[in-house]
């Protein structure tokens, strides 16, 4: 089975931009502020190319956080 990549098809970039809007939530903890998650606001996930913009088709079931 071949290995599949995710690559802007554009622009050849490998780094990819969620949207729409995810927001992280920090917590308080002693007097830091601890990175505790992200979440997105909309359930449909998408990705688009950091240089570019373009769309990125992908998978649900290839994302990991
Ligand atoms: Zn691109």
């Amino acid at each position: 089975m071949q290995t599949k990549k995710y690559k802007c098809k554009e622009c050849g970039c490998e780094e990819f931009i969620s949207k729409p809007l995810q927001y992280g939530i920090f917590e308080n903890q002693d007097g830091k502020l601890v990175f505790i998650k992200s979440e997105s606001i909309n359930e449909q996930l998408e990705l688009f190319c950091r240089e570019c913009s373009q769309k990125l088709p992908f998978k649900e079931e290839d994302l990991i956080y």
